[in-house]
């Protein structure tokens, strides 16, 4: 089952998150597979999406928001665009559309930053949006300060972390058929003092500095966090991966969230909504693709979902329901 485990390391500013998708991320790859337009996510592709849709989980994990953060890279390769969300009570749902073939081993550069112009956008749309609010929206490049393109997405989302929320994190991420894990360490702000470690701001106060330990201790627990790796992440449970990395700290655990409290897959798109589509098109409209092509079918854009409608379909949908014929074994 799909889980979201959060915890604290006890008297020290640093809180962090271990998320798993099994079933959530299964079904969607299962549903994009099943797709006889698209076919399959190629790996690679399926490994970004995992990657991406573990750290909107964890980064959804980390806010209280009601409304849905997406993750969308806008890629200039054969990935052209690649989309993560999150509802606030975990419903996820990810989807990415491909210009070109993907090949094997293609790394994220060759994806989505072929010529340095991939961005990745982290949106936070309200559920109840007041009249003329916008969603919030942060925009970061797939390169770092100097320039040079990120190697990975987890090098991206904490780039983006440090900018736009002037959070320190370290983040782990790894994706493949079965799984979608990541860990997420976050520093926590103290009081009088800035987020960002010396590295990524300059401090007015020199070494010797108060506080200086908790930058260790926030440097120490990274650097046990890096260590963790990528078939550790994919294949242990989330007990063992906290216990064997953070094994001489006092962490403290809150209720991991799972089942319907949990990182869940889900899809706005149904049968009904492809249904009123049609019945909005028109019956001679419907029918003529019917004529043509022997039957109506639509794709949902976002899970891969099909939907199709044959000739009694499409007759039952534009027929009054007290003039349709009982369903056979219907109850009257
Ligand atoms: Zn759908």
């Amino acid at each position: 089952m799909s889980e979201l485990h959060k915890f604290i390391f006890d008297g020290l500013p640093v809180r962090g998150q271990l998320v798993r998708l099994t079933d959530a991320w299964q079904e969607l790859l299962r549903r994009r597979a099943a797709n006889t337009q698209t076919g399959a996510y190629p790996p690679p592709v399926a490994e970004l999406l995992g990657e991406m849709t573990a750290a909107s989980v964890l980064m959804q994990g980390n806010i209280k928001f009601d409304g849905a953060l997406v993750m969308q890279i806008f890629g200039d390769g054969p990935v052209k665009l690649a989309v993560a969300e999150v509802q606030a009570d975990l419903r996820l749902r990810a989807t990415a559309t491909l210009a070109d073939a993907v090949p094997p081993g293609a790394t994220l550069a060759a994806m989505v930053n072929a010529g340095g112009r991939g961005r990745c956008a982290i949106t936070l749309d309200p559920r109840q949006r007041q009249e003329g609010q916008q969603p919030y929206q942060g925009v970061v490049p797939l390169v770092d300060e100097g320039g040079a393109p990120l190697a990975s997405l987890a090098g991206v989302i904490e780039h983006y972390m440090r900018q736009s929320e002037q959070l320190d994190a370290t983040l782990v991420l790894a994706a493949d058929e079965t799984i979608a894990a990541g860990l997420l360490l976050q520093r926590l702000p103290v009081q009088g003092q800035h987020n960002l470690s010396q590295s990524h701001v300059a401090r007015e106060d020199d070494a010797g500095a108060p506080g200086e330990g908790v930058e260790d201790d926030f440097a120490r627990l990274s650097i046990l966090a890096r260590s963790l790796r990528r078939d550790e992440l994919l294949g242990l449970d989330a007990d063992t991966i906290l216990r064997r990395l953070f094994w001489e700290e006092r962490l403290m655990r809150f209720e991991p969230l799972a089942g319907l409290a949990g990182p869940r897959f889900a899809c706005s798109c149904s049968r009904a909504r492809v249904a009123a589509m049609l019945q909005g098109l028109g019956q001679d409209e419907t029918e003529s693709i019917v004529r043509e092509q022997g039957q109506v079918e639509v794709s949902c854009d976002f899970c891969g979902r099909q939907e199709r409608f044959d000739a009694v379909d499409v007759a039952r949908l534009f027929t009054p329901p007290e003039q349709q014929p009982p369903l056979p074994g219907a109850v009257q």
